[in-house]
């Protein structure tokens, strides 16, 4: 049995997904939504499935997908990318994660990572022999201090693994900190993984920078990207990697061993949605942020202080002095609303463990009925 993996406990989702069914709570930790998700992007799926090609798609990706990809980028982001050479479909970004894990890193090399951050970063870095040098950053900024961030580069960093916009803070990276991030990677010639699975779900028209939108970084960057979170479909696990084409070839020696391909009517369906089915990610950007504006209006009236929220699914609220870990299974348990401890998120570097994680991806109905058990929580 591998010592790592057998010391690991049950994701910190699943445990709160189960003693939220446990006690009837309702369920904001795990992000999802509560709604089906866009139609005409699930009937492109059921067609692809009845008429389409279900045996094994290349092991790339669909070209539809991959030229859709390539397209959808271009238009949304001014990202120029050579289809052929520079995407690459994965089983979602776990996927993707785990390929560039496997495929950069060797052991010992130097991972730079930014607490609080998915928990998946963590186990794939160290299974991969990864040697983790930690950034933590707090609220209400989230930013990283340039000179912590100059010292954390070694001779060793290899990978300096980001994730913007972020989960769990709701954060957006600013352009000047990924110009700043930029130079620094590219004295060290270290190569930046960046998962930009968030990217679909940016509010207030706020400017989003991808990784390949700064220049020292558009040859050793990695940007990854989700369906499941651009059309808002969290199960379909179809993710993708956008890079130079030495990089992509590259994470293709993993992803050949982990996965080799990914459902082609996923894919098709992926590649309707990118394409003519485009208007739903701005539609459920619109009712996303609507919902956050509403949750976080009557977190606020409840008198909790709410931080600010850029993008993601996620806002965080602080938790009145009580540590974020006693007072999440205080409000699962006496409360029904189920939450996410934020210092689950900082793998023991959490400087103040006072925050929780709450998912606004839900019915106004639902959101309502967490406030009015919020109510009689506090
Ligand atoms: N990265 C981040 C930051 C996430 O929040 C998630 C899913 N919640 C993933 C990766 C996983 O994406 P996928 O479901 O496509 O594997
Ligand atoms: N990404 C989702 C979240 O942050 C959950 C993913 C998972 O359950 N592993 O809530």
């Amino acid at each position: 049995m591998n010592r790592l993996f057998s010391a690991l406990p049950t994701t910190v989702f699943e445990t709160m997904s189960c003693l939220a069914r446990e006690h009837d709570a309702i369920n904001l930790g795990q992000g999802f939504p509560d709604d089906p998700g866009p139609e005409a992007v699930r009937r492109a799926a059921a067609d692809a499935v009845v008429d389409g090609w279900n045996q094994y798609p290349p092991m790339m990706g669909l070209d539809a997908a991959r030229e859709a990809l390539a397209a959808f980028y271009a238009a949304e982001q001014g990202i120029a990318l050579d289809w052929r050479a520079e995407v690459m479909v994965t089983s979602g970004a776990t996927e993707a994660l785990a390929a560039a894990m496997f495929s950069l890193i060797e052991p010992g090399d130097e991972v730079i990572l930014f607490p609080p951050m998915y928990d998946a970063y963590l186990p794939l870095v160290k299974r991969a022999g990864g040697v983790p040098v930690f950034v933590p950053l707090e609220p209400p900024s989230w930013r990283f201090d340039a000179d912590v961030l100059r010292k954390a580069f070694t001779p060793k960093t290899r990978v300096v693994l980001l994730n913007n916009p972020v989960n769990p803070s709701g954060t957006l990276i600013p352009r000047e900190d990924l110009e700043l991030l930029g130079a620094l990677t590219a004295d060290a010639g270290a190569i930046v993984v960046s998962d930009e699975v968030w990217e679909g779900t940016v509010y207030d028209d706020a400017p989003f920078t991808s990784v390949l939108h700064i220049d020292a970084l558009r040859h050793s960057a990695v940007k990854i990207g989700s369906a499941g979170k651009l059309f808002s479909l969290t199960g379909w696990k179809v993710g993708w990697v956008c890079a130079a084409p030495a990089l992509t070839a590259q994470l293709a020696r993993a992803h050949q061993f982990l996965t080799f391909t990914t459902p082609p009517n996923l894919q098709a369906a992926v590649a309707f949605g990118l394409g003519e089915g485009r208007g739903s990610i701005a539609e459920t950007r619109a009712m996303l942020q609507g919902r956050r504006d509403r949750f976080a209006g009557g977190l606020e009236r409840l008198g909790f202080r709410v931080n600010p929220c850029a993008g993601t699914y996620f806002l965080t609220i602080d938790t009145r002095g009580e540590d974020d870990v006693a007072f999440c299974e205080r409000l699962v348990r006496q409360g029904g609303v189920a939450a996410i401890p934020v210092s689950h998120f900082y793998a023991g570097h959490d400087p103040q463990r006072g925050t929780a994680r709450l998912c606004f991806a839900k019915s106004p109905a639902t959101l309502d009925a967490a406030l009015d058990r919020l109510a009689a929580f506090v």
